[in-house]
């Protein structure tokens, strides 16, 4: 027995394929690091091509074989380098079956042409069912009450629980993973109140969730989730204020990302009795060093970045990394690209600026709104009409959703994301018009009867945008700009002027737009400094401005 080969013992329908598909296989792909061979079906099955599982592979040996290859599959093992890509002359696609792509050279990969493509909603019902696991463990103290007894004691009376049924359940961010929580956490009896100030209450509402304020959310939560993306905006989102806002005995978890909450803040809380627990999944250092004052606190549930660490996350990432692999060799795009694919080089002059110029756009009104987006319609005017719209269109759904999803955007998946967050997105061409810009583009957002719409067109190479809600105003699209709404009137310019010198603004330009004279009137500041929320605040106190808003591009 022992010296037959496993093969023998049993025949493996893989290794027969791998043998066969050697005369026909029109695709070669190298698996490259341990992936759940179940998730590899798709690809294991499909007439054309062949698939080679070679984990552990030597630098050396990658690069010698790599050639030969038109897809290589990997985790986060093998080491994607610029040398590797530059060898694969055939490859068409890499795919990470997870995640993070770090330990892929991104952009060597987009400037050979090689479409990069990983799987980022393999594991949301894991994180998913982690959150519920952790939500149960702190309302019961299951780790504490372990630790108790194995400790060789027996006192039930300091493991006096509390039930989530009839508890509100406050969740902040409101995307993939925390719809999954919500409908859960609804199954255990919990009432659930969501703050993600980019989707609408239309979106929460289907979901049997009411949006609130960041405040009213904090104030009334029993236990308070977090799942939003790490970005310059939630950042320490959960610092001392907004731990002191808590309802007190409130419990608090994190599942998303180490760096939302201020882990010193978090450990005072719970040292100060303030909160009842915290069960934590993810740190600002990972591992969590020894030292962490994380550790120390009994009240304070860890595990060690578990969220997605499922069998059946495992088998869900390869599973969609195999089918977007074959969706590349057959020449289809691919769900959940990590790199725009490159545009016609003849288009290339005329479009590149516009893309940019889109993606400022969608910036400026994400900014400028802050809110959720039932429709977002995107027009060109003029001879722009006559190309090709996608990459405009992505790079504007780009701005949009970039600081605010997880997922990167680009040309293949942004129609997709925006679908999946209930954006509907419209394409229009005017091909004839008579605007003032020969080459324009609009961006309009509309929410319920709410529109705002920014045009803009590339003027001498420059982004600029050329009208606010339907008022014509000039200004560069770039660096820190000061919009305000304000009725026509002598005085007002001189006093937002003040203002900043007393704040010490430099002002850079003034653009001013206006319907009629005394009628509603726009002002655009460029500064060279950021505008504060509290220069904002004061600001906002001048007589007779309807709205004012600090946008950066
Ligand atoms: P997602 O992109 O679907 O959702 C993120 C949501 O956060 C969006 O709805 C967005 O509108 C919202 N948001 C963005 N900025 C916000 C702000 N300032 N305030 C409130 N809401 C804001 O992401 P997802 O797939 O649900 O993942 C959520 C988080 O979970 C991510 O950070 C992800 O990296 C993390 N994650 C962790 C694990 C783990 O192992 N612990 C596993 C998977 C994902």
């Amino acid at each position: 027995m022992t010296n037959q080969s496993p093969e023998t013992l049993h025949p493996d329908p893989a290794s027969a394929g791998e043998r066969n598909g050697r005369q026909r296989a029109r695709f070669r792909v190298l698996v490259s690091d341990p992936l759940a061979e179940r998730g590899l079906t798709p690809l294991r099955t499909a007439p054309d091509v062949q698939v080679d599982m070679r984990p552990g592979l030597s630098p050396e040996e990658l690069r010698a074989i790599i050639p030969d290859y038109h897809a290589l599959l990997v985790r986060s093992g093998t080491k994607v380098t610029r040398e590797i890509i530059a060898r694969g002359q055939r490859l068409q696609v890499i795919a990470r079956a997870g995640v993070g792509v770090d330990n892929i050279d991104i952009q060597a990969a987009t400037q050979a042409g090689i479409v990069v493509v990983n799987a980022p909603t393999g594991n949301v019902v894991a994180a998913a069912e982690h959150t519920i696991a952790m939500l149960m463990a702190l309302a019961r103290q299951i780790p504490q009450a372990d630790r108790h007894i194995r400790a060789g004691q027996w006192q039930r009376s300091r493991f006096l629980g509390v039930e989530v049924r009839d508890k509100l359940l406050g969740i902040i961010g409101f995307g993939r993973i925390a719809q999954e929580v919500a409908q859960r956490a609804q199954g255990l009896g919990m009432r659930v109140l969501a703050y993600d100030p980019y989707v609408t209450q239309e979106f929460a509402a289907q979901r049997g969730v009411e949006l609130t304020s960041l405040d009213a959310l904090l104030a009334q939560a029993d236990f308070v989730t977090l799942h939003v993306p790490l970005t310059e905006e939630t950042r320490h989102m959960i610092d001392r204020e907004r731990l002191a806002q808590m309802k007190p005995g409130a419990r608090l978890l994190n599942v998303s990302r180490g760096g939302v909450v201020d882990e010193e803040a978090l450990a005072a809380a719970l040292e100060e009795g303030r909160l009842a627990g915290a069960a934590l999944d993810v740190f600002e250092q990972e591992p969590l060093p020894p030292e962490s004052p994380l550790r120390r606190h009994p009240g304070i549930i860890l595990t060690p970045h578990l969220g997605g660490s499922t069998v059946e996350a495992q088998e869900k990432v390869a599973a969609d990394v195999a089918a977007q692999v074959l969706d590349v060799l057959q020449g289809r795009p691919a769900r959940y690209a990590v790199n725009a694919p490159i545009i016609p080089p003849k288009d290339l002059e005329v479009l590149v600026p516009f893309v940019d110029l889109a993606e400022r756009m969608g910036r400026f009104l994400r900014q400028l709104d802050g809110q959720g987006v039932d429709v977002l319609e995107i027009t060109a005017h003029g001879p722009l009409a006559s190309y090709d719209l996608a990459h405009i269109t992505a790079a504007a759904i780009k701005g949009i959703l970039a600081q605010v999803v997880d997922a990167r955007v680009n040309l293949v998946n942004a129609v997709f994301l925006a679908n999946q967050r209930g954006i509907q997105v419209m394409e229009r061409k005017q091909r004839h018009h008579r605007e003032r810009y020969e080459n324009m583009l609009t961006l309009r957002c509309i929410q319920g009867s709410q529109r705002r719409t920014v045009r803009g067109s590339v003027l001498q190479g420059a982004p600029r945008l050329v009208a606010v809600d339907e008022l014509w105003v000039e200004f560069p699209a770039e660096g820190n700009l000061l919009l305000t709404s304000h009725q026509d009137r002598p005085g007002i310019i001189g006093r937002v002027g003040t203002l900043l010198g007393q704040a010490d603004i430099n002002i850079s330009f003034m653009h001013v737009g206006r319907r009629t004279p005394r009628g509603e009137a726009i002002m655009v500041l460029g500064t060279d400094e950021p505008i504060t929320p509290a220069i904002l605040a004061r600001l906002e106190g001048i007589p007779d401005i309807n709205w004012m808003k600090a946008v950066t591009l």
